[in-house]
């Protein structure tokens, strides 16, 4: 039983920019926020965006106040002016495809060409279009409304960006016939074209197709009936919960595919259904994957990967008291790592449904784990060094304070009140915690020397760095609805693969140059299996549409453990 996510389900580049500026302006300004019109046709994110604070206005009042966004569909230029005489900030979130499409009808329609406009009426974006048109516009959504049209002296032809491929072939090829003289501008955004053939071709090798996106959204119906042709047992849904699983029980591979306005956490609930629902089927497999979800969710899995680093950086520096740093290393991660889990309950709603739920139904059972495993780890510190139960202790502190609002309005920045809320600080903090506690704390009760410690330190902060960034990339949008600024936020995605990779090119030279002049011992050059190991994955989340984040995460996570198992075997 397979199940094939499309490569092109989910936010099209102009849907996902639109959202991500109105997230970003509620989450930079405390100025009222509306958008003119639904922002997406998706009932999920527009709910999620009136949490926000984000509301919807369909007449422009005569005087405004605050920040109206105008969505990726476009309006028609009077209503945009109206919208600032109104004394609005308007935020012009039109996608530059569709920018395009009104640049050509602006021209065009300037040198009085009547323009046709291939598209849905109704549609919002096609209204928007029509407002270039200087009132010589006409729409045209069948080959009988085309046919009826009077003959024009001089015409252009462009198409709504979200249209059906084939039917403006069709226009086409008649108007080349009868009115050769028609310019003809195919403004079908790639996107879209790429998604009907996607779904086309996945409905036809599959024995059943799922289609997630709004009722009311033009583009997934259009994907619902490409996929319906292809005579596949086909569903429209807008959330899996809609959808009666035992009517795929005779499907031997499901295909999911999204309209341009669906989010990944809809399509990537729809995916863990689904194989849930599948994994029922096969005990051993059920097993298997409720025992991976448990250790994943419960941290479990990261603490032992934490007591593995340790392991690790102890022998590449040819320490001898190794255990009792591991045992420090796998309690302060699960202590904090779980206490963290515990304050992100509901912003896990989005990119961890089942972990929320989890953390949610034992609350009291996980905060009693915490503080027991928290002191645990500072009572074996105490133990081994004062200067390691020191470190320890701060840094618990720091871990502990990291969620509380403890930060004044200084220079008035009123949204950084916890020290989360310091854009990056998650990745980086993360990041160092665990460089400390894997290789200073046993360097400092072992009497380790400044440089080997370093070098396991680069190891050690470096492959955490990228795990979180990258598990930070498969959350992206989960993450800006929360508020979260992570570093695939800030710097967007691309450039935080770009520095993944650098970070893990990096990783290995310098653990081979340093073993190589004996600054750390030979394990250096074992070790540099994990970071090429990450490479391979970074560069594979790189270009597949990923949706199960548990499979990578179960991954990502394990790759420490192999840098312990690799330590125990050289
Ligand atoms: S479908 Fe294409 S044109 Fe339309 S919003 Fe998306 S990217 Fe822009």
């Amino acid at each position: 039983m397979k199940i094939t996510v499309a490569r092109t389900a989910g936010f099209c580049m102009g849907v996902r920019r639109a959202v991500e500026m109105a997230l970003d302006a509620s989450n930079s300004s405390l100025d009222s926020l509306y958008t003119y019109g639904p922002l997406i046709h998706n009932p999920q994110v527009m709910e999620v965006l009136a949490q926000k604070g984000i509301s919807t206005i369909d007449k422009i009042p005569e005087n405004g106040k605050g920040i109206v966004l105008i969505r990726a569909h476009g309006i028609p230029p009077k209503k945009e002016k109206s919208l600032s005489d109104a004394g609005f900030k308007v935020i012009n979130a039109t996608c530059p495809r569709v920018v395009m499409v009104q640049s050509i009808i602006k021209k065009y329609a300037e040198k009085e060409y009547a323009i046709i406009i291939v598209g849905d009426k109704n549609h919002p974006e096609v209204k928007g279009l029509l407002g270039y048109s200087q009132n010589n516009g006409h729409t045209i959504s069948n080959m009988i409304e085309l046919e009826t049209l009077p003959e024009f002296n001089k015409a252009v032809i462009v198409a709504q960006t979200t249209q059906d491929t084939i039917f403006f072939n069709n226009v086409e090829k008649w108007t080349k016939t009868n009115f050769p003289h028609y310019m003809i501008f195919n403004t079908i955004c790639n996107s879209t074209e790429k998604r009907q053939a996607e779904t086309r071709d996945i409905a036809g090798k599959n024995d059943a197709i799922i289609v997630l996106g709004g009722k009311e959204s033009g583009n997934t119906r259009r994907l619902f009936k490409i996929a319906n042709k292809t005579g596949k047992k086909a569903f429209h849904i807008e959330d899996i919960s809609e959808l009666d699983l035992s009517s795929l029980s005779s499907a031997q591979s499901i295909a999911i595919t999204a309209g341009a306005s669906t989010p990944n956490w809809i399509i990537s609930k729809a995916y863990r259904e689904i194989e849930k629902n599948l994994r029922k089927k096969g005990k051993l497999s059920n097993a298997f994957y409720k025992t991976r979800d448990f250790l994943l969710h419960a941290n479990i899995m990261l603490a032992v990967g934490a007591g593995s680093m340790t392991y690790a950086c102890s022998k590449i520096q040819s320490f001898e008291n190794i255990f009792i740093h591991a045992t420090i290393a796998f309690l302060y991660i699960l202590s904090m790592q779980v206490m963290n889990n515990l304050f992100a309950i509901k912003p896990d709603q989005y990119n961890n449904p089942d972990r929320a739920q989890l953390y949610k139904n034992n609350y009291a059972i996980f905060g009693i784990t915490t503080c027991i495993f928290g002191a645990a780890g500072l009572f074996l510190s105490f133990r081994t060094d004062i200067t390691c139960f020191s470190l320890l202790f701060i840094m618990s502190i720091l871990g502990l304070s990291y969620n509380l609002k403890i930060i004044p309005p200084i220079f008035g920045i009123k949204k950084i009140k916890r020290i989360k809320d310091i854009p990056g600080a998650k990745t980086i903090l993360i990041a160092t915690a665990w460089g400390i506690v894997t290789s200073i704390l046993p360097a400092i009760s072992n009497s380790g020397n400044l440089f080997p410690a370093g070098i396991a330190f680069i190891f050690s902060t470096g492959l955490v760095f990228v795990a979180t960034a990258l598990i930070d990339i498969l959350g992206i949008q989960g993450d800006r609805i929360t508020g979260r600024e992570t570093i695939p936020i800030l710097i967007g995605e691309k450039k935080s693969i770009t520095i993944i990779k650098q970070v893990l090119i990096a990783i290995p030279i310098i653990l081979i140059s340093t073993s190589f002049f004996k600054i750390i011992n030979s394990l250096g050059f074992f070790l540099v299996i994990p970071p090429l190991l990450m490479l391979y994955i970074t560069i594979y989340i790189d270009k597949e549409n990923i949706k199960s984040r548990m499979k990578f995460r179960f991954i990502i996570e394990f790759n420490y453990i192999i840098a312990g198992i690799i330590a125990g075997i050289i």
